[in-house]
């Protein structure tokens, strides 16, 4: 490389710090191109932050496949033995670029595997649950946990209004509140993979699947006094801690295990398997484990690697394909629109997005910023008679299933267990300890405080009545005393 600097033309810089003037004191010639140039460029630096998920952090590593998951699926990446290059990204949901990492939120956790096969990515949460089960709410959750149009600030009356008359959030809610909320680091956190997918083996049999991934380093929570003092005082802690750990050879590893539901139990299974709000208890489908992975890779450059990052859940493989449930399907559209509208048209030709085991061939063409093309030979265009590659339906092996009915704007079918706050109930009485029951009280009791609207304050006692009785008599008695801390919304402290 030289070490003089040039234009983006090539051409060496007559001075770093001096524009073209006439004279010392004169004014700046328009003509200075390698001012404008510079400034130009300067002003274009960002791209739109992702909306929601903006603020993150993440590297690269490796997955193992180390079991035999041939019966279920022929996808390369998961046969036993086959190594993998990838990429995962941390982030919290509702906060902007620079919005503190221990606000009390929901972490993505997304996944992408470099495989033979094209690149396979799983775009999950470190719960195993969502908030809503319909994308076409979607638009509607995020802007109520965003900003209020007018004052621009955080507001737990929209908050609540939204999740209280929302029931089906009640599950993602006691997740949230609960110590998942506020894990220690991004290292000590399990990811899911949250939507049902649909597994294809050779022989064409169908599996639903629901993915998940341990923490090897520990599930561990931070102390919400703790959060809202970092909150102040190391806003990046979570991207600190990851990036330092791994440079300093301390590499995170989570081993992967799938939940699989025979083809045809999904008809009948006491809960609906592709509503997200659901998850498939372990006691009916057991953990069976895939392999692991290790980040060990810090990125050389953040916003090539990590902001520039495109992940989406339509990025399937041979083997693997999506299920009908109804958030992944609007999913599906949504994330390349996104990623379209964020990066650009050809987003999938930068380093960070392109397949790096596998090639590119298709007869997509041109646009903005392409900067991949076939020989001056290839015909643009298929069917062709050039020896131009064609769809090799034996190689997709995509997934499939039954729809044959009348078009409707309806909520999923319910089934035999299926209602908006049992499984909320379950993790509350079941799961939560005692010490974790004490502080989801107070987390709750504290949202009370920050509410100022009446009947929003009524719903959200009965949200939490219905979750459990004895929690809602719990949380009438603890904000009946006036004995609680205020409390700003989630997102604004604790
Ligand atoms: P299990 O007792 O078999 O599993 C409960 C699971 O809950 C644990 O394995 C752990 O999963 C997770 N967990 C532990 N502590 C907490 C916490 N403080 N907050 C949130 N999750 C926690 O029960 P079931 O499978 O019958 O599920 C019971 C409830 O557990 C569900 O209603 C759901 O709310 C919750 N849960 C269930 C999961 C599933 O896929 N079945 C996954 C996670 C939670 P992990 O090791 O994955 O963190």
């Amino acid at each position: 490389m030289t070490n003089f600097t040039t234009t983006q033309s090539g051409a060496p810089l007559a001075s770093d710090a001096h524009s073209l003037t006439t004279g010392p004191d004169g004014i700046t010639a328009l003509h200075d191109f390698a001012l404008v140039e510079k400034l130009a460029s300067f002003n274009r630096e960002r791209v739109p932050e992702r909306n929601p998920h903006a603020k993150g952090g993440g590297a690269f590593g490796e997955f193992e496949a180390t079991e035999d998951m041939s019966a279920y699926t022929r996808a390369a990446v998961f046969q036993q033995g086959a190594k993998s290059e990838m990429l995962l990204r941390f982030s919290s949901v509702a906060g902007e670029q620079g919005s503190p990492d221990t606000w009390r939120d929901v972490r993505g956790y997304a996944l992408r595997f470099y495989t033979t096969e094209g690149n396979y990515d799983i775009v999950g949460n470190n719960t195993p649950v969502f908030f809503i089960r319909d994308g076409i709410k979607f638009p509607d959750f995020i802007h109520s946990q965003k900003r209020l149009g007018g004052s621009a600030l955080r507001d737990a009356d929209m908050q609540w209004d939204f999740w209280t008359l929302s029931p089906e959030s009640a599950h993602q809610v006691t997740y949230v509140m609960g110590d998942r909320g506020l894990s220690k680091s991004w290292r000590h956190l399990n990811g899911y993979g949250s939507h049902t997918y649909q597994w294809i083996n050779s022989e064409g049999e169908r599996f639903w699947v629901q993915y998940h991934f341990k923490s090897r380093q520990g599930v561990e929570l931070m102390e919400a006094a703790e959060a809202e003092k970092l909150a102040g005082s190391d806003s990046d802690y979570y991207r600190r801690d990851l990036y330092e750990a791994i440079e300093r050879g301390e590499f995170p590893t989570w081993d992967v295990f799938v939940q699989i539901m025979p083809y045809e139990d999904a008809k009948t299974y006491r809960f609906n398997p592709f509503d997200i709000t659901k998850v498939w208890p372990h006691a009916d489908y057991p953990l069976q484990k895939v392999g692991h992975y290790t980040l060990n890779r810090n990125p050389q450059n953040f916003f090539a690697e990590i902001e520039q990052a495109a992940f989406s859940p339509s990025n399937l493989v041979p083997g693997i394909g999506i299920s009908p449930d109804k958030m992944l399907m609007a999913r599906v559209f949504s994330y390349p629109d996104a990623q379209r509208n964020r990066i650009g048209t050809n987003y999938n030709e930068l380093p960070v997005n392109r397949p790096h085991a596998t090639e590119v061939t298709n007869y997509q063409h041109e646009g903005q910023m392409r900067f991949n093309y076939p020989d001056a030979s290839a015909r643009v265009y298929t069917p062709n008679s050039f020896g131009g590659p064609a769809a090799d339906p034996a190689r997709a092996s995509e997934g499939r299933w039954e729809s044959d009915g009348e078009l409707v704007r309806a909520a999923q079918t319910l089934h035999s267990e299926d209602d908006d706050f049992g499984q909320a109930g379950t993790l509350y009485r079941e799961v939560f300890t005692e010490e974790s029951k004490a502080r989801f009280l107070q987390t709750l009791a504290g949202q009370y405080g920050a509410l100022t609207v009446p009947a929003i304050k009524d719903r959200f006692i009965w949200y939490w009545t219905s979750v459990d009785s004895g929690l809602g008599a719990k949380l009438i008695e603890a904000v009946k005393h006036g004995d609680i801390a205020s409390a700003d919304p989630v997102g604004v402290g604790e």
